[in-house]
């Protein structure tokens, strides 16, 4: 599949409001938006939405004011997948994006500090769009691609799922996620990388 490649660092020459993405970082005063993972195997993907809903409402999947809030508050994701399906990456996946924040694994992991063990998925969405067909294709084909590429079977989480009211209620964060929420089809997902799964031990 073809990835384009966007890293959230210093050097990125994407222009929004007539500024340069990498201009934007470095004047919040960082080098990148990620950092050393502290060890361990990574073995979750995160599943989340982004929009730019609230700054922009006129175009809220304009990737330029995306990245502008990735910028403004410090968070990042190792993938991003627009409307057409089109999945850029903006980390580097053996480093740790902030994609979660304060965040626990549901039962039975109870692993806390997602971040340091999962590779991030924001999908363009809001609360109320859904998501395209062309967004769960290349999802499929982004996460079939990393479980080739490491050898095994990821945990798959929304972000709700790990950043919600136990995560509240644990003191981890101060208020409640709830992307991807309801309209991500889970099933759908999942049939369709099981679908992929078999292709792939059927060739092998
Ligand atoms: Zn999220």
């Amino acid at each position: 599949m073809k990835i384009k490649t966007l890293l959230l660092d210093i050097d990125n020459r994407f222009l929004f409001c007539n500024r340069t993405i990498g201009e934007r970082i470095r004047e919040s005063g960082k080098q990148r938006l990620w950092q050393d993972r502290s060890g361990g195997q990574i073995d979750v993907i995160v599943i989340h939405y982004i929009s730019a809903i609230q700054v922009q409402p006129q175009y809220p999947f304009d990737l330029g004011a995306i990245l502008g809030i990735f910028c403004d508050f410090g968070v990042s994701s190792h993938y991003l997948i627009d409307r057409r399906g089109t999945t850029t990456q903006l980390v580097p996946e053996q480093k740790k994006a902030w994609h979660c924040g304060g965040s626990i694994m549901p039962e039975p992991d109870n692993r806390i500090g997602v971040n340091d063990f999962s590779i991030g998925i924001e999908l363009m969405a809001t609360e109320k769009s859904g998501f395209t067909m062309l967004q769960y294709k290349s999802l499929c084909n982004l996460c079939d691609s990393i479980e080739m590429r490491y050898g095994r079977t990821f945990s798959y989480v929304g972000h709700d799922q790990i950043a919600g009211e136990r995560a509240v209620a644990l003191g981890l964060r101060k208020e409640i996620k709830q992307d991807p929420g309801n309209l991500f089809d889970w099933q759908y997902f999942s049939s369709c990388m099981e679908k992929l799964r078999a292709c792939r031990t059927s060739v092998t």
